[in-house]
C-alpha cells in the first residue's frame, strides 16, 4: 500500500536525521500502516454492514412490490372460468358467434385490467379464443398443449408460470385456470398473461439491480436485460432440457451469470462494459418457487473506507511526527544536560586549576618581591659602597680641603699671638673673626661629607635643582680643580628641577666630574662644561663636557659594564659609571655616553619637577 510506505520512508527519515534509537524507528514503521489498514478494514466493514441494511430494506419493498403485481391478477382467470359465455363456448368451439364473444369479453377486459393477453385452451390446449384474436400475433388457433402452465392447470386445477411467450416472444407470467365440466373433468384452460417488463424499467428507472430467479436458479426477471434468462451457477442437464423442451425462456443459451453463487456476501455482475460489484440480499418467494435479488453497490463504502483509511494514516504519521519531535527534544535536553554538567565539571576542574596556578603565582610573586627587595637592599648597599669609594678617590682633593683651612687657622693663631703681645687687639679681634669663618668653613666640609657618605633610599626621593647638586660635586672637587686649573662652565638655568635622591644625583654628578678631571690630567688645556637644558616638557638633559682624551669606539660597549675601566690599577674600580646609570635608571631617566668636538660627553636625562 502506497500510504504505509510513505509513513515508513518519513519515520525513517525524521529518525535518521536525529539518531532516535532503531526501538522507535520500527515501532512507527509498523504501527503507521497496521492503524491504517485497521480503520479501512473497520470502516469497510460498516460501510458494507450500512449497505447491506439498506439492501434489505429495498428488499422487503421490492417484495411487496413485486407480490402486489402477480397477486393482482390471481383471481381474473378463475373468474373467468366460471363465465358462462366461456363455459357454452367450449361446449361449441366451433361457432363462430360465440368465438366471436368470448374473443371481444376478453379483449375488453384484458384492455380494462392491463394485462398482456387472455385466451381460451380447450382440453386438447389448442386457443380457441384471445383477447389478441384480431392481431398479427393472435393466440387463437395455436396449440400450447405442451405449455407447463397447461398440463399443470389440467392437473392440478390451477397453474402459474413464467416464460417467453413462443408466440410473441414477450416474456410473461401465465397463470392458468381450468373450466370444469358440469359431470367432472376439465372443459379447458382459461389462460392470463400478465406482462411484468414494466416492472423492471421501474427498478432501471430507480437505479436498483434487482433481479427474480425461478425454482432452477434462472433469473427471469432484472433490471439489466443482460442478466436475463440466464442462471446464477450452470444448470443441471435435466433442468436445461426441461426449459428448452418447454421452451420456458425462448432461445436464451442458459449460459452462467457467476461461475460461483454468491451467497449472502458480495457478488460482481457484468453490466455492460463495466462490472457491478456489490452485496447482494435476497429472499425466497415459496409459494411462487422465486427468489428476488437485490444488489447494492459498494463503491461509495469503499471510498469512504479508503478516505478513513486516508485520515488515519496521516493522523498517526503526524503522530508519528509528534512522538518523533518529542523524542528528539528530549534527547537534546538530555544531551544540553549532560553537556551542561560536563561543562559545570570542567569549569570547576578549570577553577580548581586556577586557583592552584593563583597560589602558585602568589608564592612566585611573593619569592620575587623577597628577591627585588633583597636585590634593593643589595643594589643600596653597591650605590653605598660605590659612593664611599668614589670619597675615597677624591679624599687626597677632600684632605687638601680641610688642610688648607687649618693652615690658615695655624698662620692666624701664630700672628695674633703676636699682635697680642704688641697691644694690637683690634687686629687681633679681625683674626679672631676671620678665624671662626675658616672653622665654619671646616664645619661645613666635615657636614657635607657625612651627608655624602650617609646611606640613602627610595624613600629620600624629592624635587632637587640640578644647579645645586652639581654645584655640591663641585665643591667636593674645588681644591683639585683649582690645582689642575680646570676651567669650569656651569650653565644650569635655576628652573632646572628634577625629582631625585639628593646625594645619590651628588654620587652621579661627582663621577662624571672625576672621570672627566682624569680625561684630562695630560690635556693642556682643561675644560669641563656644565650645561642643562630642557628636553621635551618632561625632562631635563644635563650635558657633562670635557677637553679630555675622548672615548674610543672599541670601549664604548663596555662603558657601563660593572668592573669595566682603563685606569691604572689603584685608581679605578670600573664601578662608576655602571652605579650612575643604575642610579639614573631609578630615577626614570637614563645616562648615555658619546664624544663631542675635543673630548666626551656625557648626557644625563631626568624626569621634569615644576620648580
Ligand atoms: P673608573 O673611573 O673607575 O675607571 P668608571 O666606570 O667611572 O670607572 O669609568 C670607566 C671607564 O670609562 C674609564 O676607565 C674610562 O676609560 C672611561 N671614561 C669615563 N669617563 C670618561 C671621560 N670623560 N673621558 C674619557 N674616558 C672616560
Amino acid at each position: 500500500m502506497r500510504i504505509p510506505r510513505l509513513a515508513i520512508r518519513a519515520i525513517r527519515r525524521i529518525t535518521r536525521h536525529h539518531a532516535a534509537s532503531a526501538t522507535w524507528r520500527w515501532t512507527l514503521a509498523v504501527l503507521t500502516p497496521i492503524v491504517t489498514l485497521a480503520i479501512f478494514g473497520f470502516t469497510l466493514d460498516a460501510g458494507h454492514e450500512q449497505v447491506r441494511r439498506a439492501a434489505r430494506q429495498r428488499l422487503v419493498i421490492g417484495e411487496a412490490v413485486l407480490r402486489s403485481a402477480v397477486e393482482r391478477y390471481r383471481y381474473l382467470p378463475g373468474v373467468l372460468a366460471l363465465d358462462t359465455e366461456v363455459r357454452i363456448l367450449l361446449d361449441a368451439v366451433d361457432d363462430p358467434v360465440r368465438v366471436a364473444a368470448v374473443n371481444t369479453k376478453f379483449e375488453t377486459i384484458a384492455r380494462a385490467s392491463g394485462v398482456a393477453a387472455i385466451y381460451l385452451l380447450d382440453r386438447d390446449g389448442l386457443t380457441r379464443s384471445a383477447s389478441n384474436w384480431n392481431e398479427e400475433l393472435s393466440f387463437v388457433g395455436t396449440s400450447y398443449a405442451y405449455r407447463p402452465y397447461f398440463t399443470e392447470a389440467v392437473a392440478t386445477g390451477a397453474s402459474r408460470y413464467f416464460g417467453v411467450g413462443t408466440t410473441t416472444n414477450r416474456p410473461g407470467l401465465f397463470i392458468g385456470k381450468a373450466v370444469p365440466m358440469p359431470g367432472g373433468g376439465i372443459a379447458g384452460i382459461v389462460v392470463v398473461k400478465v406482462d411484468l417488463e414494466g416492472l423492471q424499467r421501474e427498478w432501471r428507472q430507480a437505479g436498483e439491480y434487482v433481479l427474480v430467479s425461478d425454482a432452477s436458479g434462472v433469473v427471469f426477471l432484472a433490471s439489466e436485460p443482460a442478466w436475463k434468462y440466464r442462471p446464477f451457477r450452470p444448470l443441471t442437464e435435466a433442468d436445461t432440457a426441461r426449459i428448452r423442451e418447454a421452451r420456458q425462456y425462448g432461445d436464451s443459451d442458459l449460459r452462467p451469470l457467476l461461475s460461483e453463487q454468491a451467497d449472502g456476501g458480495t457478488i460482481e455482475l457484468p453490466e455492460g462494459e463495466r462490472t457491478i460489484s456489490g452485496v447482494v440480499e435476497r429472499t425466497a418467494m415459496p409459494d411462487l418457487g422465486w427468489t428476488l435479488w437485490y444488489i447494492a453497490e459498494t463503491d461509495a463504502a469503499l471510498r469512504q473506507a479508503l478516505l478513513a483509511a486516508l485520515a488515519a494514516g496521516i493522523s498517526s504519521l503526524a503522530l508519528a511526527f509528534a512522538l518523533a519531535a518529542a523524542s528528539q527534544r528530549r534527547q537534546r535536553l538530555r544531551s544540553e544536560q549532560a553537556m551542561r554538567l560536563t561543562l559545570e565539571r570542567r569549569v570547576a576542574e578549570r577553577t580548581a586549576d586556577l586557583s592552584t596556578a593563583n597560589a602558585r603565582l602568589r608564592d612566585e610573586i611573593a619569592e620575587r618581591e623577597r628577591a627585588t627587595a633583597a636585590l634593593r637592599a643589595t643594589q643600596d648597599e653597591l650605590i653605598h659602597a660605590g659612593r664611599l669609594a668614589a670619597l675615597g678617590q677624591i679624599s687626597t682633593a677632600i684632605n687638601h680641603e680641610i688642610n688648607q683651612p687649618l693652615a690658615a687657622l695655624r698662620t692666624f693663631l701664630s700672628s695674633s699671638s703676636i699682635f697680642l703681645e704688641r697691644g694690637d687687639t683690634a687686629t687681633v679681634g679681625r683674626n679672631l673673626k676671620r678665624m671662626t669663618e675658616v672653622t665654619q668653613r671646616i664645619a661645613e666640609i666635615i657636614r657635607h661629607l657625612k651627608v655624602f657618605a650617609r646611606k640613602t633610599g627610595p624613600e629620600h626621593w624629592e624635587p632637587v635643582r640640578l644647579g645645586t647638586a652639581a654645584a655640591a660635586a663641585l665643591d667636593l672637587l674645588a681644591s683639585r680643580i683649582r690645582a689642575e686649573s680646570v676651567q669650569v662652565t656651569c650653565t644650569i638655568p635655576p628652573e632646572a628641577t628634577v625629582r631625585a635622591e639628593p646625594i645619590r644625583l651628588e654620587q652621579v654628578i661627582l663621577n662624571l666630574m672625576v672621570n672627566a678631571l682624569d680625561a684630562m690630567r695630560d690635556t693642556p688645556e682643561r675644560r669641563l662644561d656644565l650645561t642643562a637644558s630642557r628636553e621635551e616638557s618632561s625632562s631635563w638633559r644635563l650635558r657633562v663636557a670635557d677637553s679630555g682624551s675622548g672615548i674610543s669606539e672599541e670601549h664604548m660597549p663596555h662603558l657601563f659594564d660593572p668592573f669595566f675601566t682603563t685606569k691604572a690599577a689603584g685608581e679605578g674600580l670600573g664601578l662608576g659609571l655602571s652605579l650612575s646609570a643604575l642610579i639614573v635608571r631609578d630615577f626614570g631617566g637614563s645616562l648615555t655616553a658619546g664624544n663631542g668636538t675635543d673630548g666626551a660627553v656625557l648626557t644625563l636625562v631626568l624626569p621634569a619637577v615644576e620648580a
